[in-house]
């Protein structure tokens, strides 16, 4: 195997038990994106067993692989488009989310005609101004009430736009939009059996947002919703679950002076010996992170040099290392550069690491 991701499943458990420390809330442990890189189903089957008692999907195809899979926990897949096959969603008793009338009214019929009773969650919009139900709020809610035969109120959740930034007043505003929302819609007689807003930085710093259920991401993979304004996971006992290594295709000796890669970017100014690692941007390295991130191999660390190509890449090992072709190094997390430290390299998030390592690279556990 010339590389692979090892995912550190005692890890998501370490971390789940971590968070339920700080809360009474229920956990739904959110899985989408393949389970932000670390692999859907394992990665589900731990959480259950690690005690968040729902779990949450983006994507409809996504809840549908959880239920082929055998689990039959409540799940939610909150990202549907029109036309979705919602039929599927139904029968296999998935929870849906809508933030309009038009999406509510498709799935009712659909339910009409499966005969089930589907199982709805509102999404209000309460500053995010991405899902939601937003101005038409009134005629939602009419509609709510006129047809609340036809379904069950499963959930009532929003999502916080700047829960990372503790120090702003942005989150405390969308709880307060929340609440009225939510006092509007038991004024109209509807009470939803969970009530959700917070994900993992609210969970980790704002209680008063826990309600009856978080939606526990980014946490969950032992990495900080922003290392910035949070600090690093550590400052909160979590645990990183990814490590992701790879073997060397090459190792050789070069010269000072000599220009490596494409484009000749970074020109070597010491002597040393160069390694070929057998990952590149295809694989989810970040292109834009060439010669600021690197690998680790016996103990110490070796930086990347020139850019990174599509399939492969060449690090610093040091005129003196002992590597050879085959041995493997780490390249992401372990004792290696972190996720954060990728991610700082590649001017992006530890969120998008982890969840764009390509499916061509096996996931172990
Ligand atoms: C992704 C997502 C979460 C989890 O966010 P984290 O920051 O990873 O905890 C929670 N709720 C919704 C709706 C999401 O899309």
């Amino acid at each position: 195997m010339r590389a692979f991701v090892h995912v550190d499943l005692d890890a998501i458990s370490h971390n789940i038990a971590q968070i339920r420390n700080r809360t009474n809330a229920e956990i739904l442990a959110v899985v989408k994106a393949d389970a932000y890189g670390h692999g859907l189903i394992p990665v589900a089957t731990r959480a259950v067993d690690s005690g968040a008692s729902w779990l949450g999907v983006a994507l409809l195809e996504e809840a549908v692989a959880i239920r082929q899979a055998g689990i039959e926990v409540p799940l939610i897949a909150w990202l549907t488009p029109p036309h979705d096959d919602f039929e599927s969603a139904l029968r296999l008793n998935i929870d849906l989310s809508v933030s309009s009338v038009e999406l509510f009214q498709e799935i009712l019929s659909e339910a009409k005609r499966v005969e089930k009773l589907p199982r709805i969650h509102f999404e209000v919009d309460t500053g995010m101004r991405r899902g939601g139900v937003l101005s038409d709020w009134d005629d939602f809610l009419r509609f709510a009430v006129e047809h609340k035969s036809e379904y069950v109120l499963a959930g009532f959740w929003s999502h916080f736009a700047r829960a990372d930034e503790p120090e702003s007043n942005f989150s405390a505003r969308q709880e307060a939009e929340f609440h009225n929302r939510l006092q509007e819609l038991e004024d109209a007689g509807l009470i939803p059996n969970r009530v959700h807003l917070s994900n993992s930085a609210a969970s980790l710093t704002r209680n008063s947002a826990h309600h009856s259920m978080i939606r526990l991401g980014i946490a969950m993979y032992g990495l900080s919703p922003n290392v910035n304004s949070m600090g690093p996971a550590s400052d909160f006992q979590l645990i990183p679950a990814m490590t992701v290594k790879a073997q060397l295709h090459l190792v050789k000796d070069a010269k000072a002076g000599d220009a490596v890669g494409y484009g000749g970017t970074q020109v070597l100014e010491h002597d040393t010996k160069l390694g070929v690692v057998t990952m590149g941007y295809s694989d989810g390295l970040p292109r834009s992170t060439s010669n600021s991130a690197g690998v680790y191999f016996d103990g110490r660390r070796a930086p990347l040099v020139g850019r990174i190509s599509m399939d492969q890449c060449v690090v610093d090992l040091g005129i003196d290392s002992k590597a050879k072709a085959g041995d493997y190094v780490t390249v992401i997390g372990g004792e290696g550069y972190s996720v954060d430290e990728w991610a700082a390299a590649a001017g992006t998030i530890n969120y998008e690491i982890v969840t764009r390592i390509a499916t061509r690279v096996p996931r172990i556990y």
